[in-house]
């Protein structure tokens, strides 16, 4: 089959390999679409630790059942099913709560073991959640990452009810859905920051009232002015840099949530404690999400309330996974989600 692999100096390479063959208890996919998430691009450029190469790129994907190993129940050949981005234990506190992105042995596809930039891969049966027939494989895709992470976000850890004030920080894949979660799940004003002028453009055809370009001069009060009031209830950030979550900070109202799920090495500093404490300022991380609002957010796909026709906005076979990646760190395009589509070779 061909396999998108990543070698040792950061090499991305478009392989033959032999077919995986599923094991007890495994299940092996035939996959139509593959999500070109943040992570695989810093995978690609040897940003990540990876215990063994060469692996299979990729922790987003879906596609059609094939072949089921011995002992494998609940799955069968035929079914349409997405991936889940990681082989969880199973066993711990989070994983046996449903909270797939907190078990300390997860093992990501991609990384960890082989990923879905392929034309089939090998997985526990219970790695595949089953996708209604008008759910497209390219939405299947990136629901179990791009989507029920902001979904997390923005529902749990956010907690955003009737009317409050929203801004999200970086308006890429994951903040472009945290922006269409918090209009759906009914948010007041929504103002979306970026520094790029084509993410804040389909910020706005997601749901965001308002934009602001995160270098202007202030952009904090540019934010507080476009949220009205005493500046946004909840800001979701989605960078993971030390200046957004700072700008996060000084920028949520007195009594508001800031939520960070960007992920980045940087320290960023809390606000004077007159001002962290006196503004009762609540700051929360948010990583990954429970299996429930998994099933939520294929739900809510599938009955049409959540709209991902403008999330793919770029497909490539397989052949081209380098370009797709180039464009990535480019944000040519200004991307939502990039596809690959291993039929489409
Ligand atoms: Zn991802
Ligand atoms: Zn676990």
């Amino acid at each position: 089959m061909k396999a998108v692999r990543l070698h040792e100096g950061a090499q991305v390479r478009v392989e033959e390999i032999p077919d995986p063959v599923p094991g007890r208890g495994q299940v092996r996919v035939a996959l139509r679409a593959a999500g070109v998430c943040g992570t695989d691009l810093h995978a690609s450029r040897g940003l990540l630790p990876i215990p063994a190469l060469p692996v299979v790129m990729g922790h987003e994907g879906a596609g059609v059942i094939e072949s089921v190993g011995e002992g494998v129940e609940g799955a069968a050949v035929g079914d349409r099913v997405l991936l889940l981005p990681s082989e969880t234990c199973g066993e711990c506190a989070p994983c046996r709560a449903g909270h797939l992105g907190l078990c300390p042995r997860a093992a990501i596809f991609g990384m960890a073991r082989d990923g879905t930039f392929a034309e089939r891969m090998v997985v526990p049966a219970g790695c595949v959640l089953k996708i209604p027939d008008n759910v497209p494989f390219e939405h299947g895709a990136i629901l179990a990452d791009a989507v029920a992470t902001a979904y997390h976000a923005v529902a749990t850890r956010g907690c955003i009810s009737g009317g409050e004030r929203v801004a999200v920080i970086g308006c890429g894949g994951v903040g472009y859905h945290a922006i269409l979660l918090a209009r759906l799940l009914g948010a007041g004003t929504i103002v979306a920051v970026d520094v790029s002028e084509g993410a804040l453009r389909r910020a706005t055809a997601a749901g965001a009232d308002a934009t602001v370009d995160a270098r202007s001069d202030d952009a904090r009060k540019s934010i507080r002015k476009a949220a009205g009031g005493d500046g946004p209830d909840v800001v979701i950030e989605y960078v993971g840099r030390k200046d957004s979550v700072e700008l996060a900070l000084a920028a949520v109202a007195r009594s508001g949530r800031v939520v960070v799920g960007g992920v980045g090495t940087e320290s960023p500093r809390l606000p004077p404690l007159l001002s962290f404490v006196g503004r009762e300022i609540a700051l929360l991380g948010s990583m990954g999400y429970t299996r429930a609002e998994l099933d939520r957010v294929v739900a809510l796909a599938s009955s049409g309330e959540l709209d991902l026709s403008h999330s793919i906005t770029a497909r490539y076979p397989l052949e081209r996974a380098a370009e797709a990646l180039d464009d990535l760190a480019a944000r040519r395009g200004d991307p939502v989600r990039l596809a690959l589509l291993p039929d489409a070779s």
